[in-house]
């Protein structure tokens, strides 16, 4: 459906979880545990996609804190990818436990992944990450490839200082494998702002570190690039420094069953308990909510909440 603004909302990030086991320094505060207490259930996010559908979505991505620590994440994507209409049924995850669920999230009718996965480098990725599993992931991406996930989407978040040495590795790494590596700019957000404001990278600094790259168009909000003769290609994400709001088409629900119009919008639509009709409307009054931009290029920080309660 169109909102005020006149962009198509056809892209729903659904979170299933505010559990995470990761601690990237951009999303979990120091020192904070990341657990959910109240999930929803199957049924609630079932009902929550159905009637987002209804209204127009035609992607969804589920997402969270991380998919994958569902118990039930399986069966929740499999309820999903039978949705009348929906055309596609997308996860992001930080790929830990991607080697054992591969297969089964292929046969439950998963038809895209992101993996997040900011450095290659065994040592960095523990200090970012709090674990010493960078091989899991890395074989997850081996296992979701062997079950024919195509065009799997390597999500970098750029740090200056932490990460940006690695700009050619990362990019060689996907090249390599036909991944698609997607450098995102580093958003403030919440109790995180002051890391990401310490740390902030424009993307312009994957063009300076590889001159090669030549446009090759856009895919939704990132603009992408190939290397001549590559396999892969590379999304360059700028929220910052290349607002993308006039072409966002998303809204989030996050794991309380909130809708976010905006993922720097404070308030939201709660969704939870609403059934059928009124769960629709709330969902289409959502919808016409969507401010037309975000403000953080002007260096204010829009939200009080981190991108792994809201949904990244
Ligand atoms: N656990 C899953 C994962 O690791 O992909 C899904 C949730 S995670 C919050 C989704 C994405 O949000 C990740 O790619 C992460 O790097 C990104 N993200 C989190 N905080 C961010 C921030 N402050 N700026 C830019 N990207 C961020």
């Amino acid at each position: 459906m169109l909102d005020r603004y006149e962009r198509e909302i056809d892209y729903l990030r659904l979170s299933v979880t505010g559990s995470c086991d990761c601690r990237c320094p951009y999303c979990v505060p120091r020192g904070e545990t990341v657990r959910c207490s109240s999930l929803l259930s199957a049924d609630e996010l079932a009902e929550l996609a159905r009637a987002a559908v209804s209204c127009g979505v035609r992607k969804i991505r589920l997402t969270g804190g991380e998919p994958l620590l569902r118990e039930d994440i399986v069966e929740l994507c499999r309820g999903m990818a039978l949705i009348p209409g929906l055309e596609e049924l997308c996860l992001t995850t930080n790929g830990i436990h991607l080697g054992r669920l591969a297969p089964e999230l292929k046969r439950a009718g998963v038809s895209r992944l992101n993996v997040s996965l900011d450095t290659l480098l065994p040592e960095r990725f523990q200090r970012l990450t709090g674990h010493d599993c960078l091989g899991e992931v890395l074989h997850g991406i081996e296992a979701a490839q062997r079950q024919g996930f195509d065009r799997i989407k390597l999500n970098v978040v750029l740090m200056a200082g932490i990460n940006e040495d690695e700009i050619p590795n990362l990019i060689a790494f996907g090249g390599k494998r036909a991944l698609d590596v997607r450098f995102i700019e580093l958003m403030p957000i919440g109790p995180c702002a002051a890391f990401a404001q310490s740390h902030y990278l424009p993307a312009e600094a994957v063009l300076e570190a590889c001159p090669e790259l030549r446009p090759a168009g856009r895919d939704g909000v990132a603009q992408l690039y190939a290397l001549p003769g590559g396999a892969g290609r590379v999304g360059l994400i700028r929220p910052i420094s290349h607002k993308f709001c006039a072409q966002c088409s998303r809204i989030r629900i996050d794991s309380g069953g909130t809708l976010r119009p905006c993922l720097h919008s404070t308030d939201g639509v709660p969704l939870r308990g609403l059934r059928g009709r009124e769960l629709e409307d709330a969902i289409r009054a959502g919808i016409q909510s969507k401010p037309r931009g975000h403000a953080l290029s002007a260096g204010a920080v829009c939200q009080t909440q981190t991108m792994y309660q809201i949904g990244g």
